[in-house]
């Protein structure tokens, strides 16, 4: 009998109705390379190994990932470690991938900035979230949900929300709702982004303080200088608006101004 260990994350799933849409929505082919972060007791695992061809899974906890380790299916490869540290250029190195994963809710944040770094690997993902994770991932500009991570996600992904989930579908049940996302690759990214990192920077500067207006909290954010009320102009942006009224476009814009006016 394994008890689940707070430390990790571990609450695993126990309604087969959502087990059901999360493989569903995967869409596996007897082909498909599958990643599984947190196999834990194999809720999604053992349908993963029935219908893909090969599955890696990444599994922190000792126990468990013995445990996989002595299973006999050949298509199974177990990496025992910390998801966020181990290499994932080195371990997913015949891309494409999908990835299917009931995210420990305390790395979901930087799981994600790691699937950004590495989004060319995969060709789908189905990631469990804590609901509002998944909100803001989902929503559009001038709501409070909308912020860096749906500007930088959507910039890359088709993001739909695929079922909600409430705390009973897990034992032990956590105190938050969950929400399954699935995440489709966009072939390039929706609007045309000269400097990625310096792109993510902008995006950070216009929703660090997200009660000042826009260019106050780009002055804040170390991106002040003489001509920036006339770069915002150019970019047809008003500088007294916030940064979370900023579709896409208008982002790419600002930071095009910026990267020009401020190299
Ligand atoms: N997939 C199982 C399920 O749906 O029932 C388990 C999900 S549970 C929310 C999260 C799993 O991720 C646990 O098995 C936990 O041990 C594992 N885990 C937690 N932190 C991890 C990390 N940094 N790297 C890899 N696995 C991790």
């Amino acid at each position: 009998m394994h008890r689940p260990k707070k430390r990790f994350g571990q609450n695993f799933l126990r309604d087969p109705n959502i087990v059901r849409k999360i493989i569903a929505a995967a869409g596996l082919e007897p082909g498909d390379r599958v990643v599984e972060i947190g196999p834990g007791l194999g809720a999604l695992t053992e349908h993963l190994l029935e219908a893909a061809g090969r599955v890696h899974v990444l599994e922190i906890d000792r126990d468990l990932a013995r445990q996989w380790a002595e299973r006999p299916e050949p298509n199974l490869v177990v990496h025992e470690g910390d998801a966020l540290r181990l290499d994932w250029a080195v371990l997913f190195d015949h891309p494409p991938y999908k990835m299917v994963a009931n995210l420990p809710y305390n790395i979901s944040s930087q799981i994600l900035f790691k699937v950004l770094e590495h989004r060319e690997r995969f060709s789908r993902l189905i990631l469990m979230f804590q609901k509002e994770v998944g909100d803001r991932l989902c929503a559009s500009p001038g709501g409070k949900d909308y912020g860096i991570l749906s500007v930088l996600f959507q910039l890359w992904f088709d993001i739909k929300k695929v079922t909600p989930v409430p705390p009973g579908a897990f034992f032990p049940p956590p105190k938050v709702h969950s929400s399954v996302l699935r995440f489709e690759p966009l072939e390039a990214p929706r609007v045309p982004v000269a400097d990625h990192r310096f792109f993510a920077r902008v995006v950070k500067g216009a929703f660090s303080q997200r009660r000042k207006t826009l260019r106050n909290a780009l002055v804040g954010s170390g991106f002040g200088f003489e001509g920036l009320d006339e770069a915002l102009q150019v970019a047809g942006i008003d500088p007294g608006r916030r940064g979370e009224t900023l579709d896409l476009a208008e982002f790419a814009r600002l930071a095009k101004v910026l990267m020009e006016a401020n190299p």
